[in-house]
């Protein structure tokens, strides 16, 4: 299973007619893909708790079994020195690198990849090529500026120069997002290379051209403020699992990067000021000798204080430059570099002293006085409360800054720096929903650094691997913030419409086809991993095993196998069934309990059980035609010699030979045996039915007749052995009044009304509303002409005036 799975993938690379034949092998065992390897024709259930050892890649030397990197682990590193000029005139990139390559890979390459991302902005792209439409009714008057902007412009880049360490022009093919570079010698296992790229291209305007990277332009003040993202030829991944991993970029599955180490000068206007992943290197050429003066003071300081005020940003939006500046950043052991630059830029800082690491963290927020009064407010302690919790969970954050950039990019991280875009009103008022809006996705782009920044996943393949569990933490780190933070995804109960929804796709499912991208890369995801940590495993168990995850795989390459199978192996518990349901399918969690029949022991004693029975037999209500036959007079009314024994007779009348028998019977019990005999306790057999198709543990609230309580939790094997519908004995010592499942709605129970025992009448409300009139278009223009005549009279009688 695994052999055809890693084979289809060397295949697909190779001749069309090799992939040709992979396709046919993967159509005829496509049951295998999903583990399905076994049929059965008499039971008509499939195994919910079969392992996924079948459906996972085969544990090798370099991803063990366990979950953990394995022995023979390798990663590759690139390492960059970058010079780039930003052109605030033409809005262009201009840059040239040098890479340093080392193949730390068992392997022997005869040439490289890189990525050209902003080849995704040009009118052929296949993203754009590909991209399909609804039907055209009202269209707005941006998206009809981006829609025009699609066909026009051209922001691909333009390669100079590919050249070898002497200088000497290297082979290259660019191949739509993808450029590769032929090496004249092979470059064996363990070996480095150098070679330098030379290139430009001109900036997306974010207005009409949305990316995760782009120019914003201030029409009152003629400034533009840039956040600058894949904008430099990157190093595509190659890896033990997937090779290159140099599936095109088609937008929706970001980046698979390999770490390295950056030395960049970035060239901007004088009057600048640049914010950029890693650590400043010349501030005594860029900065005022106030504002390092401040920046020094920020180290300590208690609160995020200013670098630059907002009254000074506002005095620099006047500004005019004099020449340029290069600002230098140095950043280890990094994925990407991003970088953010405008004369608009209000600077706050706070130096933070994270537990477990020797030296503070600057967290450092930047944004134009249109962020204002909100984030000089909130975007610096979201940065801090992101890091606290976040590192709580994981590991200490291991960079030295940590920065919040406001401009045109909704949400985007990047090591180190996060563009986020929420503001106020101009007026400086806010809505509710900008106010968390923003502290939410602050949070959640902060929490990148970790997911995918430093555990460092295939975001093209995986989306959920980066997005999910940052959800996930990023629905811990809110609570954290206030009580009753607005939370959009978390709990179970907000995920409820998209289980049962039908438009979507399992999460293990390639960025690029991914239904309802949100909820499926985000959500459910995230409300996976609170089930998993609230509902199966517990927080204890589940904290320790995710920890171990993140510290396992920090700066290393996991795949979804090494995180299934590291949580089971630091839990302890088998988990093959939580992520084949929720992870592999779309089943929905949807549990009902269906009847609960109470049953009590018989004491065996006549006098109390034949009492009982027929205490019960006579309060069985009495038929309508018994009771309309009552005044038929009878046969034996007219004839009493008709009657005899059994007439009076009544079989559940004690009897001289049930006393006996029931005292030979005790005779032959033993102490213990007699005690059983007297159990006092209540059995209820409750009928489980499992409409979802998802299996989940069974968690009951159990309601006596004097009204206390008891919950019971069931684990989820409960359904190993059906997974449709299952009965389980309940014992009580008290009299069961009534019966809730899932009473906190911990699982996303799709159905709420078939939770309950019994069954309670759903109650709420509606609405009455007036009928509205119709109008007809004779009596519209007539109305229309009265006005008309109305105004005509009214000018006439200003003329006369
Ligand atoms: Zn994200």
């Amino acid at each position: 299973m695994n052999f055809m799975k890693t084979n289809c993938r060397t295949l697909v690379q190779g001749t069309p007619f090799t992939s040709l034949l992979c396709w046919v092998l993967l159509l005829t065992s496509g049951s295998l893909v999903y583990g399905q390897a076994v049929s059965n024709g008499k039971f008509k259930q499939e195994d919910k708790f079969r392992q996924l050892d079948e459906v996972l890649p085969t544990p090798n030397g370099f991803r063990n079994a366990s979950g953990a990197p394995g022995e023979k682990y390798w990663q590759q590193q690139a390492d960059y020195e970058i010079d780039v000029e930003l052109d605030d005139k033409l809005q262009k990139i201009i840059g040239s690198e040098k890479i340093t390559y080392t193949n730390r890979s068992p392997d022997t390459l005869s040439y490289l990849w890189l990525q050209l991302d902003t080849n995704i902005l040009s009118f052929d792209s296949d993203a754009h090529l590909t991209g399909t439409s609804s039907p055209l009714g009202k269209v707005g008057y941006k998206s009809m500026k981006q829609l025009l902007a699609k066909e026009s412009f051209d922001g691909s880049m333009k390669i100079e120069a590919v050249r070898d360490a002497k200088g000497e022009p290297l082979p290259y093919a660019v191949i739509k997002t993808m450029m590769r570079i032929d090496l004249p010698r092979p470059l064996a296992s363990g070996e480095s290379t150098q070679f330098s790229v030379s290139w430009s291209y001109l900036i997306n305007d974010s207005q009409s051209r949305p990316a995760r990277t782009g120019y914003e332009y201030f029409k009152k003040d003629k400034n533009f403020l840039y956040e600058i993202a894949h904008w430099f030829p990157r190093m595509v991944a190659y890896t033990d699992n997937t090779g290159w991993q140099h599936k095109q970029f088609l937008g929706r599955g970001e980046f698979t990067l390999e770490f390295g180490n950056y030395l960049v000068r970035i060239t901007v206007p004088d009057d600048h000021i640049v914010a950029a992943t890693g650590l400043l290197q010349n501030p005594e050429k860029v900065l005022t000798a106030e504002q390092q003066k401040r920046l020094k003071q920020a180290e300590m300081a208690k609160k995020p204080m200013f670098i630059i005020t907002p009254e000074e940003a506002k005095k620099n939006e006047s500004s005019k430059p004099t020449g340029k500046k290069t600002w230098e950043f140095k950043a280890e052991n990094v994925r990407d570099f991003a970088f953010a630059s405008s004369r608009k830029f209000i600077w706050d800082a706070q130096g933070h002293q994270l537990k477990g690491k020797k030296d503070p963290v600057m967290a450092m927020s930047f944004y134009p006085n249109e962020g204002e009064p909100l984030w000089s407010k909130y975007s610096t302690h979201a940065i801090i409360h992101t890091l606290n919790v976040f590192s709580k969970y994981t590991f200490p954050y291991p960079y030295p800054v940590a920065i919040s950039v406001n401009g045109p990019v909704g949400g985007m991280e990047y090591p180190m720096i996060c563009f986020n875009g929420p503001r106020p009103e101009k007026d400086g008022t806010y809505s509710k929903r900008t106010k968390y809006g923003l502290i939410s996705v602050i949070i959640h782009e902060v929490g990148h650094n970790y997911f995918p920044m430093i555990v460092n996943s295939d975001e093209r393949q995986w989306t959920w691997m980066d997005e999910g569990i940052t959800t996930f933490l990023q629905f811990l780190t809110e609570q954290e913030w206030e009580p009753d933070y607005p939370s959009r995804r978390g709990e179970p109960r907000n995920m409820v419409n998209y289980m049962k929804s039908g438009y979507q796709v399992p999460i293990m499912t390639n960025s690029e086809s991914i239904l309802q991208f949100g909820n499926n890369a985000y959500g459910k995801p995230a409300t996976a991993l609170n089930v998993l940590r609230e509902t199966v495993l517990g927080r204890e168990l589940f904290d320790y095993a995710f920890k171990e995850y993140t510290r396992r795989w920090m700066f290393k390459r996991p795949t979804p196998a090494d995180f299934f199978r590291t949580m089971e192996d630091a839990s302890g518990v088998d988990l093959d069934w939580f992520w084949r349901g929720w992870f592999y399918t779309t089943d929905h969690t949807d549990i009902a309990v269906e009847n609960v029949r109470q049953y009590l022991l018989e004491t065996g004693d006549p006098y109390v059980d034949k009492v009982r029975r027929k205490k019960k037999r006579d309060e069985e209500p009495e038929s309508l035609s018994k009771i309309r036959n009552k005044k038929l007079p009878k046969r034996t009314d007219q004839f009493p010699e008709l009657k005899d024994f059994y007439n009076e007779y009544d079989d559940l009348d004690v009897t001289d030979a049930d006393r006996k028998k029931f005292e030979a019977h005790l005779k032959q019990l033993d102490a213990d045996e007699k005690k059983l005999l007297e159990t006092q306790h209540y059995f209820y057999l409750v009928d489980l039915k499992n409409y979802g198709g998802l299996v989940m543990p069974v968690i009951l609230k159990l309601t006596f007749d004097d009204d206390t309580t008891q919950m019971l939790r069931i684990p989820a094997e409960i359904w190993r052995l059906n997974n449709q519908s299952v009965s389980k004995l309940i014992l009580t010592e008290k009299p069961l009044k009534s019966l809730t499942l899932d009473p906190h709605r911990e699982t996303a129970d799709t159905q709420l009304s078939n939770n309950e025992f019994p069954r309670t009448i759903g109650k709420s409300f509606f609405q009455l509303e007036k009928s509205k009139k119709s109008k007809n278009e004779m009596q519209k223009q007539q109305k229309e002409k009265g006005k008309s005549k109305a105004s005509e009279g009214e000018e006439k009688q200003q003329d006369k005036k």
